[in-house]
């Protein structure tokens, strides 16, 4: 049989996305979305003069979405480029920026796309391994000569860096570009955004599908210097300029709009977060300190595969992963307090 895929692609492993089962009703805690809807802005992107000008193009420049982060951020619409989902900004900032031998540096355990993107090209992976108590030390970063991609906070440990961490990782590479993956920041970390006005090396990328409930909308963004904002523009306008849909572009200007709703949100993530820990503390689990709206908790057995499938037949998805390290916690995305009221119960009842 012959092969019609590019040799090089022949082994590629594509990224495997947390299950999203179409045929049952779960409560769904496996893949880190919001349990509460978009802001009741968002509505008025489906209008039905809207959907008509579907026949349209979207805005390839995405003005009015970039004037506003620009404005959040205080920046300029050159420093913002807006993505389908956060993953393409990723997927840009791996060819921009590491595709030609200068090879890239991430934590041995991260974000399960990044081993992916350095494979779709082709690129050399050094994996820097996280401490016994999965912390990253900044300084194992330190004048690595190539470039770097940290997840902070990081997945699926939920550990964050403090922002001078992240300072100190960005100033002592500035022949690099470090491109800091911020899809969690808000429930409870440091933005790094501000520090790209300093730093012309620093990418730092973030999304509206976990704090901002539009996981379905594919929305992401990346703040930069210009010059870097430049290239990820040459790439993108090279490869699909109408890589966001109108319907989500306004979605996206109408949800920034809306920032009490926003925040109220992810406070109230992070209480529910807090109530969970506590009760997964007094029955055993051992637990991250996580900034983020998913928990990482290893079960009292050190049965978190069983867990996982005992779970599952419960009509409760989680996310389980079978690596060396990680194999014996769960990922636990922190729903609704209904959702982890009933999740804590199924727990209790099956410890
Ligand atoms: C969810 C996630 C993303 C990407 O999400 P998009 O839906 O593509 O915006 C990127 N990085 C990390 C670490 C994530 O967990």
């Amino acid at each position: 049989m012959s092969c019609f895929l590019n040799p090089q692609l022949c082994r590629l492993v594509p990224y495997t996305p947390g299950e999203q089962p179409q045929d049952r009703q779960f409560i769904k805690l496996n893949t880190n979305e919001s349990p509460y809807p978009p802001p009741p802005e968002v509505m008025q992107a489906f209008t039905q003069t809207e959907m008509e000008s579907l026949r349209l193009y979207s805005d390839p420049q995405a003005t009015r979405l970039k004037q506003q982060l620009a404005n959040q951020y205080g920046v300029k619409t050159e420093n913002v480029f807006v993505t389908n989902g956060s993953d393409e900004a990723l997927c840009i900032a791996f060819m921009a920026y590491a595709k030609d031998g200068r090879g890239v540096a991430f934590p041995d355990i991260s974000y399960g796309f990044y081993t992916v993107f350095a494979d779709l090209y082709n690129i050399e992976v050094q994996k820097v391994p996280l401490k016994e108590d999965f912390s990253i030390q900044p300084q194992d970063y330190f004048d690595l000569h190539k470039t770097i991609v940290i997840a902070n906070p990081n997945a699926p440990t939920g550990l964050a860096l403090s922002l001078a961490e992240i300072e100190s990782i960005v100033a002592h590479n500035s022949d690099a570009v470090v491109i800091i993956d911020e899809a969690y920041v808000d429930f409870g970390a440091e933005s790094a955004v501000q520090l790209t006005k300093k730093y012309p090396n620093l990418i730092v990328v973030q999304t509206f599908s976990k704090s901002r409930s539009m996981a379905g909308a594919r929305l992401g963004y990346a703040i930069a210097d210009a010059a870097l904002i430049q290239d990820l523009e040459t790439i993108r306008f090279s490869i699909n300029p109408y890589n966001v849909n109108r319907i989500t572009l306004k979605a996206g200007e109408l949800a920034l709009q809306n920032q009490k709703y926003f925040d109220d949100n992810c406070k109230r993530i992070m209480q529910t977060r807090s109530i969970v820990q506590v009760r997964l503390k007094e029955l055993g689990f051992t637990l991250t300190d996580s900034k983020t709206n998913f928990i990482f908790a290893k079960p009292p057995k050190n049965n978190a595969k069983q867990l996982y499938t005992q779970l599952k037949e419960q009509g409760i998805l989680v996310r389980h992963f079978d690596q060396p390290r990680v194999c014996d916690y769960l990922r636990i995305t922190v729903g609704s307090e209904q959702e982890m009221e009933c999740f804590l119960k199924t727990v209790e009842d099956l410890l």
